[in-house]
């Protein structure tokens, strides 16, 4: 690979190459289920540690303001082409840094400070990038937020359509990183254009669906698409900004440089190359429906055992529990989890209580579990392990569930081990 070996590493600094083999047994002898979560191939491996890394550029490919980038060249135009065939769009920036990078890009190009913003509540499953009050976007904009239905956990578009004519929002943005279900974006463009806003559709947590065609596209009815590599995309930590509309072009370029970022992450854009690429495979079309029956079937395991699944189900990767029924927090829940060795994160559900650890979610994602092979039978025994170390914390008595939980995920693990080849 890159020659470096770990055991060098230990050598000349043995902190940073302990914290490094931690984490990777970690993730050998752990089942990550955080719906952000992902396991790269090899190949993005490799470009992500590649001396690519040292190669500082600024500006676009043909356009930039410092020499020695015929390299670097082909790998973005190669991510450009890739990424837009993948999406089958008009155009694409794979410049910004992360997914929140790529959404502030798109608040630079089309908003001033203080402009309208509609977007969906962070309970609801929305993402911080999109205006909550602690972030940029919700500090210098005026964010107002659409929520979910409480009985089905799910959008009214008949009443985001009232709130966003009394509103008249600059920009309305769909999208989020806890919503379940499958958002209808032809019924949000057709909202945006009729209240004259601006349409982000913002695919973090799907693209991956998206591209391998089992989730629709938002390219059709946005006029701009964000998303992260990183996700069900499976690809480097990293950002997209796409759009069918290249009259968006000018204005999205120097928004992302220069106007919320310097010079590129070369080997990064070089990794969300290989990332297409492999997202452009049969193989990953395979991946991405084995993503979602997976997470069908670790909901319906759950729920047969009695666990309350928000809005009743999945059309993604996403599986969000509600753990009031048994009367247990989401942190509660997230930590016997995790002694037994599978990861999860506490996350609001909708109209959940203000602090996080009183929230009463639990948020699951089939995706990295996926790619290390498992399938529908895996994920069954998944929610059946789940399911029977939430009733065992709910019951005050955990020593069994835990040990016979730890026994099973250990077992699992061996049989998917991480990078085998
Ligand atoms: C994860 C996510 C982002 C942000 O991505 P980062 O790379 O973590 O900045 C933005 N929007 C949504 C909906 C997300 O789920």
């Amino acid at each position: 690979m890159t020659g470096y070996s770990q055991v060098r590493l230990a050598e000349t600094d043995p902190l940073i190459a302990g914290a490094l083999a931690g984490e990777k047994a970690r993730q050998e002898s752990q089942i990550e289920l955080i719906a952000s979560e992902n396991i790269v191939s090899r190949a993005v491996l490799h470009v992500l540690g590649h001396e690519m890394t040292n190669k500082t550029l600024e500006g676009y490919p043909g356009a930039r303001f410092h020499g020695g980038g015929r390299f670097a060249d082909i790998a973005e135009q190669a991510a450009l082409d890739r990424a837009k065939e993948l999406f089958g769009c008009a155009y694409a920036n794979v410049q910004p840094h992360s997914g929140s990078q790529a959404n502030l890009a798109v608040f630079f190009a089309l908003l001033k400070p203080g402009d309208k913003v509609l977007s969906l509540d962070l309970a609801a499953g929305g993402h911080l990038s999109h205006g909550l009050g602690v972030n940029l976007s919700g500090r210098w904009f005026s964010a107002h937020h659409y929520g979910v239905e409480r009985e089905t956990g799910l959008i009214d578009y008949d009443k985001v359509e009232k709130q966003a004519a009394e509103l008249s929002p600059k920009l309305l943005i769909a999208g989020g990183s806890a919503y379940p279900r499958e958002i209808d974006f032809e019924r949000m463009g057709a909202i945006a254009r009729k209240v004259g806003a601006y349409f982000l559709a913002d695919m973090a947590h799907i693209a991956g669906l998206v591209a391998g065609g089992v989730h629709p596209s938002p390219l059709p009815h946005a006029d701009i698409v964000t998303c992260t590599t990183t996700k069900t995309l499976r690809g480097p930590r990293g950002g997209v900004n796409l759009s069918n509309n290249l009259d968006w072009r000018r204005k999205l370029q120097a928004a992302v440089f220069p106007g919320v970022q310097g010079s590129i992450h070369t080997q990064v854009i070089a990794a969300k190359a290989v990332c297409f690429g492999e997202a452009l495979t049969p193989a990953f079309k395979a991946y991405a429906a084995q993503v979602k029956a997976n997470a069908a079937a670790l909901a319906a395991t759950l729920t047969d055992r009695g666990i309350r699944i928000v809005s009743g189900g999945t059309d993604t990767h996403v599986v969000l529990l509600d753990l009031s029924p048994q009367g247990l927090t989401g942190m509660a829940v997230q930590n016997i989890l995790e002694e037994a060795g599978i990861t999860s994160n506490k996350n609001p559900i909708p109209f959940d209580a203000p602090k996080p650890a009183d929230w009463v979610g639990l948020r699951l994602g089939s995706s990295a579990a996926t790619t290390r092979g498992m399938k529908e039978a895996e994920f069954s025994e998944l929610g059946r392990i789940i399911a029977e170390l939430t009733l065992a914390v709910a019951s005050g008595d955990t020593r069994h569930a835990v040990a016979s939980a730890r026994e099973r995920c250990a077992a699992l693990c061996a049989r998917f081990p991480i990078y085998e080849n």
